[in-house]
């Protein structure tokens, strides 16, 4: 008890960073703002979670974005829209199953998420039914809400909730689970009265036990496919499956807790609906209790959290709800949930265990990431060995060593997390880690540059890094080849053909690019290769990438810091790649919008001798290093006049449109001035447009951009 009554008092932590959260509501028009983005991040993930079954945020970060929207809401209740995920049931429903029309809409359930939460409903909701009422307290089992549709008894349909009224129709999958029975048994049955015999919709939650969750995953691990987040995640993408019978491999099972008619089956409440849920044959969750008081509550949630690593199936709370139908009834729903339920949701669970090895993984990008390997241990519903560190400051903060015994939890139930060392069982020989000095992928040196957290490893040869530097040198801000996007890049790394961006040039031909494997099969097993059309297409573009001239070069390289206007710069300032490679961080600073950060950055680039061969690899293979550009050199019809982008451009990117002004001369700046000849606004322009009201500079639409573009000539 002594642990538990210790977890739940993190909870009263998260309840102080709450109200200070709530005092700093921003004013009216910051509130606006955020409150949008917030609706815009919420939008994303969710889709993420409820279409993809993959999210992109763990829980916790998901629920405290949530609650961000929602204070903002409550301070300003003018900003809250009905499609604000505060008021909805967060939901999807996939072309891929029919529709399925729910009998009455399936909810989601407000959540406490502390103890003082969780009072303050129970005090409201006594309240509010006039001094008395008792709670029935069940588990929240994590897995997917689904309706379970029976006609004269027998199993019509099941469907998934969806949006909440429409669901997905996953019949055939829900046939498949063993414990949702396709007949009623008489002794539910016969206590129906016959009118309410023709549509009985019971509802429930369809999960993966821990056990069959862990399976799953290393089976992924064995095939190299990307494992399930959670047991929550693994349910949902096992029933939302086309192919029912690869739902019947994957053990789901269920507990049902609801019915969308209480009224027509007879029964008064709540506990006794759950009597009859058995009786009818279904699989009901026995860890259930009535309660008359607050304090019972509080048992029911605390010997919840203590016994929830017993139990084979993950929940993440309790829910606790109006006993009498009566009652529920009285309070009624709000547009995304009862009022007479809540959910009470647990902190993430932790355990101990022994840190073996911090390793380093090089990204794709180069930076290089701590990672620690611990002894497995079963967290939250999955064996986890492994945690990111994120970096040096990281671990240093935790100060965490190798030998030491830690503490891991699953950030939000999903992402695996060191939480602290015990400094009590730290070994005496126990040393402070160091960053290698040496990238552990291709042994060059590594750098830190000051203030960033992260170390990098900027050679261009490095394996680890191959795939994303030669899909961005090929992009269409840089070398532009048409056709070789991310899928052909991992194919050509994986293969061997190129490895480095001069292989385009002087590794890779026809026929080796038409024998390239696409990585798929057709019907009869065979291998589909690239084949020549395509090969000789791609070749095609790659020859004539070697025009591009030296800004695209700079720019493709992927120098870091070196955008394509600052290679823009210094393609102007030096003229050859000769020249900027002799250069020192002096000269290179001077250039206009080039500062100390990105000299250093380039002067760094070309210390590394591997970065020095490929740049001469690629001019021996004919790429232009030196400013002499394919593209004829156009009429200067803008020269003398400033413009300044701003807002969202629908048909091209503002530095796109940018360069297109620029090859006509004009220049084109950051900020509004009296000097400012045009200001383009496009959609969401914010201050530079209000500026350029208050100075009087003339405003473009996007229409009058184009128009200047094509003709080459300023606006009449
Ligand atoms: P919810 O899952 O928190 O609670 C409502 C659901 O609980 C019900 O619809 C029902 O299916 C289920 N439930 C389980 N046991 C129950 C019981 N005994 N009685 C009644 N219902 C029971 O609500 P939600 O709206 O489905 O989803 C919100 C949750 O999903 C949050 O925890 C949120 O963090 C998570 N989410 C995460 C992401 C992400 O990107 N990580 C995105 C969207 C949602």
């Amino acid at each position: 008890m002594a642990d538990t009554t210790g977890q739940l008092s993190l909870f009263d932590d998260e309840a102080d960073d709450k109200s200070q959260q709530q005092a700093e509501t921003p004013a009216p028009s910051e509130a606006a703002t955020r409150a949008a983005e917030l609706r815009h991040l919420l939008d994303s993930y969710a889709y993420h979670y409820y279409a993809l079954d993959r999210p992109k945020v763990s829980d916790a970060e998901f629920d405290a974005l949530v609650h961000e929207l929602k204070d903002i809401e409550a301070a300003h209740p003018e900003l809250v829209t009905p499609d604000s995920y505060t008021q909805r049931v967060g939901g999807y429903v996939s072309h891929q199953f029919e529709p399925v029309e729910h009998a009455a809409r399936m909810y989601s359930i407000d959540d406490a998420m502390d103890l003082d939460e969780l009072d303050e409903w129970l005090e409201r909701t006594v309240e509010a039914l006039g001094g008395s009422c008792a709670f029935v307290c069940e588990l929240k089992i994590d897995g997917l809400g689904v309706a379970a549709t029976y006609s004269q008894g027998a199993f019509v349909r099941a469907a998934t909730r969806g949006d909440g009224a429409v669901g997905e129709d996953v019949s055939d999958n829900v046939r498949t689970i063993d414990d949702v029975p396709m007949h009623l048994m008489p002794a539910g049955l016969d206590r129906v009265p016959a009118s309410a015999r023709g549509r009985i919709e019971v509802r429930g939650e369809v999960y993966m036990p821990k056990s069959s969750f862990v399976a799953l995953n290393e089976e992924a691990d064995a095939n190299g496919t990307a494992p399930f987040a959670n047991p929550r995640n693994a349910a949902a993408g096992s029933l939302r499956q086309k192919n029912a019978r690869i739902t019947a491999r994957r053990n789901l099972e269920t507990f049902m807790y609801a019915v969308a008619d209480p009224a027509g089956l007879g029964v008064t409440s709540q506990g006794e609906f759950l009597s009859w849920l058995r009786d009818a044959g279904f699989h009901v969750n026995p860890n259930v209790r009535r309660c008359e008081t607050a304090a019972q509550v509080h048992d029911f949630c605390a010997d919840a959290l203590e016994h929830r690593g017993e139990l084979d199936y993950d929940i993440d709370g309790v829910v606790v709800k109006v006993d009498s139908f009566a009652q529920q009834e009285a309070l009624g729903f709000t547009a995304r949930a009862p009022r007479w339920a809540i959910a009470f949701k647990f902190p993430p669970e932790q355990k101990s265990t022994v840190l073996r090895e911090i390793r380093i993984q090089v990204g794709r990008t180069g930076v290089l990431t701590p990672v620690a390997e611990f002894d497995p241990v079963l967290v939250a519903g999955s064996t986890i060995a492994r945690a990111t560190l994120h970096n040096i400051d990281e671990i240093r903060r935790k100060d965490v060593r190798v030998g030491d015994t830690i503490v891991v939890h699953k950030a939000g139930d999903v992402i695996p997390e060191v939480v602290r060392h015990i400094p009590e069982k730290r070994p005496a020989d126990a040393v402070a880690f160091e960053m290698p000095s040496v990238c552990p992928s291709c042994g060059s040196p590594v750098i830190r540059e000051e203030g960033e957290v992260a170390y990098r490893c900027v050679s261009i040869d490095c394996p680890a890094q191959a795939t994303e530097r030669l899909v961005h040198w090929a992009s269409r801000k840089a070398m532009d080849i048409d056709g070789v996007g991310d899928e052909i890049v991992a194919r050509l790394v994986e293969s061997g053909l190129v490895t480095d961006v001069a292989d385009f040039y002087d590794k890779l031909d026809e026929v080796k690019l038409a024998n390239l494997w696409t990585g798929r099969t057709n019907v009869s097993g065979s291998k589909i290769l690239l084949g020549e059309t395509i090969a000789a297409k791609i070749m095609a573009q790659v020859r004539d990438s070697r025009g591009r001239g030296l800004a695209r070069v700079l720019f493709g390289l992927g120098i870091r810091h070196v955008g394509a206007s600052v290679a823009a710069a210094l393609a102007d300032a030096f003229g050859s790649l000769e020249a900027l490679a002799a250069a020192s961080d002096a000269d290179i600073a001077q250039v206009e919008g080039v500062g100390p950060k990105i000299a250093l950055s380039v002067i760094q680039f070309f210390a590394v001798p591997e970065n020095r061969a490929v740049c001469e690899r690629l001019g021996a293979a004919g790429v232009v290093l030196s400013e002499e550009r394919a593209e004829p050199e156009r009429e200067q019809t803008l020269a003398g006049m400033t413009f300044v982008l701003t807002g969202s451009l629908e048909r091209r990117t503002r530095d796109e449109a940018g360069a297109e002004l620029k090859a006509r001369g004009a220049k084109v700046s950051g900020s509004v001035s009296k000097k400012t000849s045009y200001v383009v606004a496009g959609a969401k322009a914010g201050s530079k447009l209000t500026k350029a009201q208050q100075l009087g500079v003339p405003v473009l639409d996007e229409d009058a951009l184009e128009q200047i573009i094509a003709t080459g000539l300023p606006p009449q």
